[in-house]
């Protein structure tokens, strides 16, 4: 397929150029029987940009590129520990599009858009089927919430992508929430800079900020997602002031091993993103063939915390099924604990003691 610079560049070609069939698959790369038939009739919405396509090791079925994209027949087995909504967010939504789990922050879901829809998504039973924005009326409840509630002073901006909306939409719903005086921050969650980079352009960063203090989390889940082009993306970002921190799903097959963990922590830092979360990937039906034994997660926080650097180092954890929110896991550093002393044991596994203070 030959495109003509100018085209693969542009944000807006690579959206209505998604690849979304057996057929438009099947140009690019030769497919395995499970893919074939979960693209006959997918379970989750299937699209994915042509630049992040265009990552795939075409010869290797379990390429982490690929396996993030396209589906697999797993996808509609049946799964014992499969929920619909996992983290009960449809509960926990007071008004729609809005989800207010922790009393100080919000999270506020702008559209049901993606640039690529990824196997794993734990919002998939209400992502990429009506690809459109949050209504006016919606929007109107959700910012009147917002508004109604002073103690939150944190705002969550995600979906679906944020970054699939044009500027102008982005920038109305932004605006809106940054005139509410008690909302500190403003956070946008986004894939964009992994799956189409060229969303990120001079204007849109102009656009933002305007609006800090701004931050921006993305979802790196592999070293080989971090090419020139999404490097630029995040330094594009980055020159504009936001902060970003980067969300990883363990993933099965993907990415499940300390060796990645650290090597993908190491690149990000590199190009100015923090990591922020490492996730047990969730029980959302569907997605069971990715899952990792939590003791996956407990072991890559051990190989990394004492032998890299403090801030290249995310916390590992587990959303709590039932809207229990974030619960972290870290290895056991504290051995036991005395009335005088503790006693703890440091990243070579050398124990040391610390006098507890007098108590006054
Ligand atoms: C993850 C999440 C947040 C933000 O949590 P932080 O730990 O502050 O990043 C807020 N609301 C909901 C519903 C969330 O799932
Ligand atoms: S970008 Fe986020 S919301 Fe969209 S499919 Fe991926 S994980 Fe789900």
């Amino acid at each position: 397929m030959h495109v003509p610079e100018h085209n693969w560049h542009d944000w807006r070609w690579q959206f209505a150029n998604r690849l979304r069939t057996e057929a438009d698959f099947a140009k690019l790369m030769e497919l395995t029987e499970s893919e074939k038939e979960a693209l006959k009739s997918p379970s989750f919405a299937v699209a994915v940009t042509p630049y992040f396509a265009s990552l795939i090791q075409k010869d290797n079925p379990n390429c982490p590129i690929r396996r993030q994209a396209i589906p697999l027949i797993e996808e509609s087995t049946p799964d014992v520990h499969g929920l619909s909504d996992p983290l009960a967010e449809d509960a926990m939504s007071p008004v729609n599009n809005l989800v207010h789990r922790y009393p100080d922050r919000v999270l506020l879901i702008v559209t049901e858009t993606c640039h690529m829809y990824c196997r794993h998504c734990t919002r998939r039973r209400r992502v990429g089927f009506k690809e459109k924005p949050i209504s006016k009326t919606d929007l109107a409840n959700a910012l009147a919430y917002i508004r109604q509630n002073p103690q939150i002073r944190d705002v969550l901006v995600s979906g679906g992508d944020p970054f699939t909306l044009g500027d102008q939409s982005l920038e109305q719903i932004i605006k809106a929430i940054r005139e509410i005086p008690h909302v500190e921050i403003i956070r946008i969650g986004t894939r964009a800079p992994i799956t189409n980079p060229f969303r990120v352009t001079a204007r849109l960063v102009r656009m933002l900020r305007k609006y800090h203090p701004l931050w921006v989390n993305v979802q790196f889940n592999h070293p080989l997602e971090i090419t020139p082009e999404a490097a630029n993306a995040c330094a594009m970002l980055a020159d504009a002031g936001i902060p970003l921190g980067n969300q990883t799903v363990l993933l099965r097959g993907i990415n499940d091993s300390a060796a990645i963990q650290k090597e993908l922590a190491h690149r990000l830092v590199q190009i100015r993103v923090r990591p922020y979360y490492l996730y047990q990937c969730d029980l959302a039906a569907g997605i069971g063939h990715f899952r990792t034994p939590v003791s996956l997660g407990i072991e890559v926080m051990e190989q990394m915390l004492g032998h890299t650097s403090g801030f290249a180092i995310p916390t590992f954890v587990v959303d709590a099924p039932g809207g229990g929110g974030k619960i972290p896991i870290l290895p056991q550093y504290l051995l036991c604990q005395t009335p005088e002393k503790i006693v703890m044991r440091n990243y070579e596994g050398k124990i040391f003691t610390y006098p507890k203070p007098n108590p006054k």
